[in-house]
């Protein structure tokens, strides 16, 4: 195990083990079949690709995906292990390169897609390189009732049988059948050394928020990330497309993503957002499982999403280095009427249908929660842990109010009119309005006409929400989304039960999200110092920033600022071989030797608040210095323009234009605009 310690500091980097690899690498390096349950991002790749360095022999890895595969075959050769892949993606060089690694014995890892165990080949292969541990990424796939499914995982167990060597298995879906069924598969049914690991992701932030004025609020979301790469998951293809053009017209670099774009468009987008540092992707969730980036700062979504599992899932993209991430979920009634239906009208079996329902129900009770996100989220998963302090529920606790006579209303609205109406026409009566629908049915002659007047029109939309979130109501698909009560509400109606509702679901939809620092505001510069040097050694060797360094190990930087090599190498994420490559240049930054040392036009803003503006103008200047889509004319601004408009009193595209003339107003201006504007 010393040995597997020190080669994690050495060539990966790191200085201690994230809860659960010590385990794991230590089994997988005895030689032991394995199957480890961890969450994404809890590390899991490390769990075999240590091992392999320790053991002799090759270490054959069967990933689905090969975007997967290139990009951990990048970072491993960027720390200085001999690892190839074989995939259909390959160009001839680069199989004639695994092949001659592999003919010298140097190579430690061959990646593999599964289709390759379908040819004959294969085995005879693996026999003669002398494959010692055989590890399968995303073991999940074996499953045939998975939505991950590929037949060709099915040829694994074979293999194994084959070769004779042990196997480590790693996947991030935990249910009971999942688990059962990789151990029939992979493993002929004799129970691995099985690791199942907490599925907390403790440096992701939880929010939700009632939809007002959704578009907005993503934007504003947003607008406070400024420069941080993140992911907008829309409910429709077109609602992708609306977005990211409006996440462009506020000056961000924004792409939309989505089932029927074509497949080449598809690939740009996704290499873009792997490269880049910084762009926003507008998606369904067709984008999803391609996507490896570490250093996701955050993920939206602009409709709720179907499940909790999918919640889980798609939230979980974000902060996979560790460092501080932050997710938004908006939602509404329409979204709740939208899934229901979908569920209702899909051709599913009833019981299946019934189930679907339940984790919906489950997301909306995390929509609608009244104590910590994290708690009622990991206690669907099972877990019970203490209150996080990192969800929006813990940072500003709710204000309940006894909600029972509310929706002993409600509910009476509903009953009285036959359960035949939505939430609208309900919310009439209760407010005792005289419609003409009102009138042609009568309803002014129900004794719950006008019994509602203590709430207005959004009040009662919140109530609505919240009661079919909490699953008393539900629309009813046959009937136009009328409203139909539940058994979960018979208890309250019968004045058996009470029920505590949040009063600010309307109003903190308008407060602004503030965006958590990374680090504290003296060591903001350099770190945004150290991240443009980054970008530029990875533009220059053309591969995405993290796998020069990640966004956590450059933050440890600019909090510990190293002053020698040796300090640095002390930092998580510097090993060997990148402190050889990289060390002295970073060392350089934090010296203080910045790329941009502070202008005078600067400096005379010290303290100001146009400061701060200037920092945020000169950082949109430099993302734009080669245009939206990276490819334009260079093209910047000086010191002391920006410090003129940093200055300006009421900033407008005109005054801007006077400013900065024709072509920069053109480059800059929207994005200056959206700047001075939010101020
Ligand atoms: P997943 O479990 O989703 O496959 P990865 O293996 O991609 O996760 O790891 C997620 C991130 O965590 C990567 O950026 C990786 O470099 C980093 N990481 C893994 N192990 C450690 C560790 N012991 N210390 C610090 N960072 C780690
Ligand atoms: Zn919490």
């Amino acid at each position: 195990m010393d040995h597997a310690a020190q080669l994690l500091s050495t060539v990966f980097g790191f200085d201690a083990f994230r809860p659960g690899q010590a385990e794991i690498v230590e089994a997988v390096t005895r030689g032991e079949n394995v199957l480890a349950i961890m969450p994404t991002g809890g590390g899991k790749s490390l769990c075999f690709q240590l091992p392999a360095l320790c053991r002799s022999g090759v270490t054959v890895v069967i990933s689905p995906l090969i975007a997967l595969m290139r990009d951990q075959v990048r970072a491993l050769r960027e720390a200085g292990v001999e690892a190839g892949a074989l995939t259909s993606g390959n160009t001839d060089a680069e199989t004639d390169a695994v092949f001659r690694a592999l003919d010298e014995d140097r190579l430690r890892l061959l990646y593999m897609a599964p289709e390759r165990l379908a040819s004959g080949g294969t085995l005879s292969l693996l026999r003669r390189i002398g494959t010692g541990l055989i590890a399968v990424d995303e073991a999940h796939c074996v499953s045939q009732w998975g939505h991950d499914f590929r037949p060709d995982y099915l040829r694994i167990g074979e293999l194994r049988r084959a070769l004779g060597v042990p196997l480590a298995a790693f996947t991030a879906t935990a249910d009971a059948e999942t688990r059962a069924e990789i151990v029939a598969k992979l493993f002929d049914g004799a129970d691995p050394v099985t690791f199942l690991r907490g599925f907390d992701r403790p440096n992701i932030h939880l929010a939700f928020a009632a939809k007002n004025n959704p578009r907005k609020q993503i934007l504003g979301f947003a607008g406070a990330r400024r420069g941080q790469s993140g992911i907008v998951y829309c409910a429709t293809r077109a609602k992708t497309e609306t977005l990211a053009a409006a996440l462009r017209d506020e000056g961000h670099a924004a792409c939309a993503y989505h089932a029927g774009m074509q497949p080449d468009d598809r690939r740009a987008v996704e290499f873009r957002f792997q490269q880049e540092d910084g762009l926003i992707v507008a998606a369904t969730v067709a984008f999803g499982m391609g996507i490896d980036k570490p250093d996701i700062r955050w993920v939206a979504h602009a409709d709720l999403p179907k499940s909790i599992e999918s919640y889980y899932q798609e939230i979980g993209r974000a902060g996979r280095d560790g460092a501080p991430a932050e997710t938004l979920t908006l939602f509404g009634a329409d979204d709740i009427r939208l899934r229901r239906a979908q569920i209702d009208e899909s051709l599913a079996p009833d019981d299946r249908k019934a189930a679907d329902h339940a984790r919906l129900n489950a997301l909306l009770g995390l929509a609608e929660a009244l104590r910590c996100r994290r708690q009622t989220l990991l206690g669907y998963f099972g877990e019970d842990p203490a209150p996080c302090g990192n969800c929006d529920l813990c940072d500003s606790p709710p204000e309940v109010f006894d909600g029972t006579e509310v929706v002993r209303k409600a509910l009476s609205a509903i009953l009285r009119t036959g359960e035949s109406f939505g939430a609208g026409h309900l919310t009439d009566i209760l407010l005792g309005l005289d419609t003409d629908k009102v009138r042609s049915r009568r309803h002014d002659e129900l004794p719950t006409f006008g019994v509602g007047r203590d709430l207005d029109r959004p009040q009662w939309q919140a109530v609505f929400r919240q009661m079919m979130g909490r699953d008393l109501v539900r629309p009813d698909p046959a009937r136009h989304g009328a409203l139909r009560m539940t058994d979960t509400a018979r208890p309250i109606l019968r004045g058996e039960e009470t029920i505590g509702l949040r009063r600010d679901m309307v109003k903190t939809a308008r407060s602004r999200p503030e965006a958590r620092a990374l680090v504290s505001d003296e060591n903001a510069p350099l770190l945004a110092a150290l991240k443009a040097k980054r970008r530029a050694l990875a533009e220059a060797a053309r591969v995405p920033a993290y796998v020069i360094f990640t966004d956590r190990t450059l933050i440890e930087m600019a909090e510990r600022r190293p002053e020698t090599l040796d300090q640095m190498a002390g930092i998580n994420g510097v090993g060997a071989k990148k402190l050889d490559r990289y060390g002295a240049a970073f060392l350089r930054i934090v010296a203080g030797e910045a790329p941009a040392p502070v202008h005078p036009a600067r400096m005379k803003l010290a303290g100001r608040s146009e400061g701060a503006l200037y920092d945020r103008l000169l950082q949109a200047q430099a993302e734009l210095a080669r245009g939206e889509a990276g490819t334009g004319k260079p093209l910047s601004c000086s010191a002391s323009l920006l410090a003129k408009i940093a200055s300006l009193k009421s900033p407008d595209m005109d005054t801007l234009a006077g400013v900065l003339g024709e072509r920069r107003t053109e480059r800059f201006g929207p994005a200056f605009l959206s700047i001075l504007q939010d101020d």
